[in-house]
């Protein structure tokens, strides 16, 4: 057998019936031992199963194979394992190839003559490619040990402790002066009913204190830079207007300073002072000036809390400060927003006082919200009747189709506190009840022993015009019961609206900027639904919590952590392999146009001014071939992608 002599083994996979059931299994397999330089040919059950990788490992030993075609199905999911396998047997990763018989040839069509030629012209293909791969050398690359968190909810401060707690540094930036995200808002969290703050602050908490965590509030990534195991991040500081290292977090300039605006995070349900935390635990502890509600800044007067700041810790001086850190993985935590209601025009929000948010029932519930915990309406009075719609804007083809998972549990919450605050009836306006939790199903059936009136239907309108004498004064609600099968009018004095879910307004500037993917609903891609949901086509960069889709803390948390293991796991191993088919450039061809530069969506590829000629980063670039395609000069060759790989292949499907 001399060197240069190319034995290829084909192996044939009946995936059970999915491939079998439609190829002519026989026929594929005489017809692939049939082909140049096939030296064996066999088929089998399950390819990919323990007895059918031994199958080749055997081969590869006793007939001295050293190229490998598996015909089976597509390689997303099996290539990386029939890739060990010639690996641990000696044979370049670089010298196997997939044919797809299953998707491109049994599963898209039940004509089985058809399917039969189909695989024997993948198999073809796959055959005369193989014939001209190269072996190709993997090469590895350091792992910076620190992780950069964007947002700190409770995805984000779950995965931050979790890598801090093992011993990595984590820079954790958050855009809001103190972390805490949504949960932070919540009263009570379902089912269990635990006091969102109890259960949260003491992570923030350990947030703030944990020598591992640079806890980087009120800032925002401007730019990322490099790959895997080693990006250059660079930070922006808003500027607070107050001196980090002076302030002791008293509360004194909040306290004397005169001006109140509408508070973010009560959602317009209080106030808070233009100097301010968001909220009394807020982590850290620093206020913040509001520069545009800022008497000082708009007429030049006031500085009264600067004035009553005892250690001079106001700086109305301050401006922006940017910053540098360096990062092997970078974990996106970024959540949600809550959708507007109004334009949903038939329910009234922001045209009637008394109609409120879901997020806003949840500041007014709380005992240390804006009413210290009284349900009450705009008038201060006690509610005697609230109406819950759910599924406002979810569910809707009009405005999201998707179902926002948190909504139904959080109204049965609803129910409960109102209940136990108020004497209230309660109403539950619902298209179905979806429970689908641990312990969820439980909490609903003790919510309909709780005298909660559950109405099925979507509600068409929230009115003021009376029709009848008890209508007086209340706000009506227009539904079709569909279990009654007629329209009825609901009276109340209080309606909260289960709003959906929604991307984050800046969800797609966030994606250019980490290279992410959005999915159809806007969030977050990940990188597989169901084997890689944490994971993103950007080798390094991960998404969890709500940022990647709408869920409830639970399965926030699971997710955070599941981020956290994989970092931790990258971390341990110390270094990465990189993708080895990647693109090369010939100096020598060069002519120095930029067009792959300008093209190269990775940003892998930088211009040498001194021999201006183009230089591909070979730890950045993913092998996407678009600048190969594109050189003007075919200065540059996609390796593994070569065109006479690539023209082979097409000759071998069309015999
Ligand atoms: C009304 C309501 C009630 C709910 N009640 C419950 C309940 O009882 N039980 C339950 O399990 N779930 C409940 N949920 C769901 C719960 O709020 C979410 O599961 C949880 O908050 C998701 O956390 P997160 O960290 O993914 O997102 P978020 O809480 O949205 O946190 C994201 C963080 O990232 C920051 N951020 C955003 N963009 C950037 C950026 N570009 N740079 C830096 N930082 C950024 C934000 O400021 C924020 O701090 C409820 C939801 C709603 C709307």
């Amino acid at each position: 057998m001399s060197m240069d002599e190319k034995r290829i083994g084909v192996y044939i996979c009946h995936c059970g019936t999915n491939i079998a059931g439609t190829v002519d299994i026989d026929a594929v397999t005489s017809y692939a031992r049939s082909l140049d330089s096939v030296v064996v040919a066999k088929d089998y059950r399950f390819m990919c199963s323990d007895p059918g990788q031994e199958l080749i490992r055997q081969d590869i030993k006793e007939l001295g194979l050293n190229r490998v075609v598996v015909a089976s199905c597509s390689p997303l999911m099996h290539e990386p394992t029939f890739r060990r396998v010639c690996e641990e047997t000696g044979v370049n990763r670089y010298l196997f190839q997939m044919a797809n018989i299953r998707e491109h040839a049994s599963w898209v069509t039940e004509d089985k003559g058809e399917a039969t030629e189909k695989a024997k012209a993948l198999i073809s293909a796959a055959v005369r490619r193989i014939f001209y791969q190269e072996p190709l050398e993997i090469k590895e690359v350091p792992v910076n040990p620190n992780t950069l968190i964007v947002g700190g909810g409770i995805a984000g401060i779950q995965a931050a402790l979790e890598i801090a707690d093992s011993g990595s540094r984590v820079y954790l930036v958050e855009r809001e002066p103190s972390i805490g995200g949504h949960m932070i808002q919540l009263d009570k969290t379902f089912p269990t009913l635990d006091c969102s703050a109890c259960i949260l602050t003491p992570k923030m908490s350990d947030v703030g204190s944990h020598p591992n965590i640079e806890l980087i509030a009120y800032s925002e990534v401007e730019e990322i830079s490099g790959y895997v195991g080693n990006f250059k991040v660079k930070i922006r500081r808003k500027a607070r207007y107050v001196d980090e290292e002076k302030c002791t977090g008293c509360g004194i300039c909040q306290e004397k300073c005169p001006w109140k605006v509408p508070s973010e995070f009560d959602v317009g349900v209080g106030q808070r002072k233009v100097i301010y935390t968001p909220f009394p635990q807020a982590v850290p502890n620093i206020p913040v000036i509001d520069r545009e509600n800022c008497v000082y800044f708009k007429k030049g007067t006031c500085r009264a809390c600067e004035k009553f700041c005892e250690v001079g810790a106001i700086d109305f001086e301050q401006t922006d400060r940017f910053e540098e850190v360096e990062v092997g993985n970078v974990i996106v935590a970024t959540g949600y927003d809550v959708m507007d209601p109004s334009p949903i025009a038939e329910y009234g929000y922001g045209r009637y006082d008394n109609v409120l948010t879901g997020i806003q029932f949840e500041r007014m519930s709380n005992a240390a919200g804006p009413t210290g915990g009284n349900i009450q309406l705009k008038d201060g009075s006690t509610p005697e009747s609230i109406a819950i719609i759910h599924c406002v804007g979810s569910r809707d083809e009009n405005y999201h189709e998707y179902c926002s998972r948190v909504c139904c549990m959080y109204a049965l919450k609803f129910s409960h506190l109102i209940k136990e605050k108020t004497d209230a009836e309660v109403y539950q306006m619902y298209i179905d009840m979806r429970c689908f939790g641990k312990g969820y199903e439980e909490f609903y059936h003790r919510l309909t022993e709780e005298g909660v009136k559950f109405v099925r239907g979507k509600v068409s309108q929230v009115t003021d015009q009376v029709i009848e004498e008890e209508e007086k004064g209340k706000l009506i609600l227009v539904v079709e019961d569909t279990l009654l099968g007629s329209v009825i009018r609901v009276p109340v004095d209080m309606v909260i609206l289960c709003t959906a879910i929604e991307a984050r307004s800046d969800a797609e500037q966030v994606a250019r900027l980490f290279s992410l993917s959005l999915s159809a609903d806007g969030f977050f891609l990940e990188r597989h639904p169901k084997l890689d949901p944490v994971a993103t086509m950007t080798d390094g960069i991960y998404v969890v919590g709500c940022c990647q889709g709408s869920k409830d803390i639970p399965d926030t948390v699971a997710q955070a952590s599941a981020a956290a293991a994989r970092v931790l796991a990258v971390i341990s191993k110390g270094k990465i392999e990189i993708e080895a088919a990647i693109a090369v450039a010939d100096e020598e061809k060069c002519s120095g146009c930029k067009t792959c530069i300008l093209l190269c969506p990775y940003s892998a590829i930088s211009f040498d001014e001194e021999k201006k000629v183009s230089r591909i980063n070979e730890a950045l670039c993913k092998g996407c071939g678009v600048c190969a395609a594109a050189c003007p000069s075919a200065a540059i060759t996609a390796r593994h992608f070569t065109t006479e790989q690539i023209m082979a292949e097409i000759e071998g499907v069309l015999v």
